[in-house]
């Protein structure tokens, strides 16, 4: 068996991977990039335009990016992060229709204007306090506030019929919120990717070991899922970029930072509605606040959508519980992950959240009627016979080593990095897809910082980022003018400002 020596295996073909390989392509052309994909086609996992929530995340519309803490003050941190990083994205996608690798915006997002919908005294006042502290930064310039049901019913006429002019509601809306097909962008980022001689693309291949080499690289092998046969590669730097099959891969890279990783597997499920009038009325993203003991990802939006340039209307997720850590994996994948190191995490974080698990539970029961109760939260004359539901994508979310015994369950995504910087793994998937820019910088900066030549002069790798990203090495959360700048030519390049 001969093995093929590359400079960067990228695990996966999800939005990921694909959005590392474009980056690392820009930066240095002359790069050998494979990427490994055990399904048939990229983008058929999490990434898939079907499978998530196709929310462009900027923390306009969601509730669980700006916790409230005892007093009641509300935090805006995480949302002002998030919805920096989603900047980030938005310069490159911006850039990379510029160069031509990337067709028309509308192939892969649309303006959707992003609404948060709250009802009862204590919601509402916490939504004031939320538009109040925001509405004053400028990355949420813009942002509406109303407790008008006229009003409201102009921004969202399904959510708003039938309802009491008596009841306390109110809503803030961003025009330019957007959805994303993230499955759309990925095959585009991977077919532009394609056309380089230096890249090449392995479907239906799955990497099944891999262990350090002798040069520093990482041997891996792979088995073709169609033929059987195996394959190796020597590759300088690997990247798992596998969503939920990350952790696996993790644990057999053996790196000393794997260990005491667990991970906690959620299935999603959607009421997709059937009637095409009802879609053509509604155009928003209406988020509002998860029941209590929900995991924050299971916030229900009733949400537009626009899938291979088609709208839709769907609302949910409904989660549940699952063994299997990708939608197209194994019910044996939550077992075969248990390790003599995150055992004692993983049991920990089991008896510390109940909550959670008779939540899981109780959404796993619900019958069809249940469902539309709560979808009618959200549009009042939901007919039940006109929606139908459907599978979304698996997240597994991290499981942590914390003390001696301990474990804690975390919701975000987390990058684990070989500290000689041969390997990186993404864990996690939140706020997911929307940030894949600046997350797969956070990888060139942690495990390419040779070649990024940080903390010194200006590098050739450094002035190729900024080219792609202007803001890059800048702060968007603390330079408005430069805020102002990117935002704008970006709204104009994706066509966000015909809201
Ligand atoms: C229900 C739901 C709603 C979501 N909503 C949103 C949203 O609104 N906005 C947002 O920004 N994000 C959202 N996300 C998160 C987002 O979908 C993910 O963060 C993102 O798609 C992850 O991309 P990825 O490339 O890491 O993983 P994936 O897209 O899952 O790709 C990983 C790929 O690796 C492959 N693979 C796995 N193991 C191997 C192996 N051993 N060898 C070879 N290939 C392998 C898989 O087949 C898969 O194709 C949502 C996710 C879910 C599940």
């Amino acid at each position: 068996m001969t093995t093929k020596k590359i400079d960067v295996l990228l695990v996966g073909g999800g939005v990921m991977s694909a959005t590392l390989g474009t980056l690392l392509n820009k930066l240095d052309p002359s790069l050998q990039l494979t990427m490994v994909e055990r399904l048939d086609l990229v983008a058929h996992e999490s990434t898939d335009g079907w499978n998530n929530a196709g929310t462009g995340h900027a923390g306009y519309c969601e509730l669980n990016y700006t916790p409230q803490n005892a007093e009641g003050e509300v935090d805006i941190n995480r949302a002002l992060a998030i919805n920096a990083n989603f900047e980030v994205s938005l310069q490159l996608w911006s850039a990379l229709i510029g160069s031509g690798d990337l067709p028309a915006p509308s192939n892969f997002i649309n303006t959707t204007p992003h609404i948060s919908f709250v009802w009862g005294e204590d919601n509402v006042k916490f939504l004031r306090q939320r538009w109040e502290k925001l509405s004053v930064h400028h990355l949420f310039q813009g942002m509406e506030y109303s407790e008008d049901h006229e009003v409201l019913r102009q921004w969202m006429p399904l959510v708003m019929e039938g309802r009491h002019t008596n009841e306390k509601v109110a809503a803030t809306r961003i025009p330019f919120g957007s959805d994303v097909d993230f499955g759309s962008l990925t095959r585009n980022l991977v077919s532009s990717l394609e056309k380089r001689e230096e890249f090449e693309l392995l479907l239906s291949h799955e990497v099944s070991e891999l262990k350090k080499s002798d040069d520093g690289g990482w041997i891996v092998k792979l088995k073709n899922r169609t033929t059987g046969e195996n394959k190796t590669i020597n590759a300088g730097f690997v990247f798992l970029g596998a969503g939920g099959g990350a952790l696996p891969l993790l644990q057999k890279s053996d790196i000393e930072e794997s260990e005491g990783y667990g991970g906690f597997p959620v299935s999603g499920q959607w009421l997709v509605c059937k009637d095409e009038e009802a879609v053509k009325q509604h155009h928003a993203k209406v988020y509002g606040k998860a029941a209590i003991g929900a995991p924050p990802m299971s916030v229900p939006h009733l949400d537009t959508r626009i899938i291979n340039g088609k709208p839709a209307l769907l609302f949910g997720p409904f989660a549940g519980f699952t063994t299997k850590f990708l939608k197209a994996g194994s019910v044996l994948d939550l077992f075969k992950s248990v390790r003599g190191g995150n055992l004692l995490p993983m049991m920990n974080v089991g008896m510390k959240n109940m909550d959670l698990t008779k939540y899981l539970i109780s959404e796993v029961m619900q019958s069809h009627e249940d469902r539309m109760d709560s979808l009618r939260e959200y549009f009042p004359h939901a007919v039940s016979d006109n929606w139908k539901l459907a599978d979304a994508g698996q997240r597994v979310q991290i499981i942590k080593k914390e003390g001696t015994n301990g474990g804690k369950l975390e919701f975000g995504t987390e990058l684990v990095a070989a500290k000689d910087g041969s390997l990186a793994a993404l864990l996690g998937a939140s706020p997911g897809a929307s940030v894949a820019v600046q997350a797969m910088i956070e990888v060139i900066e942690r495990c390419m910082a040779e070649r990024l030549n940080l903390g010194s002069q200006v590098t050739d790798w450094q002035n190729r980022l900024k080219e792609w990203i202007p803001s890059y090495g800048e702060s968007l959360i603390e330079n408005g003018e430069l805020l102002n700048h990117t935002r704008k030519k970006t709204l104009l390049v994706l066509g966000l400002d015909k809201a």
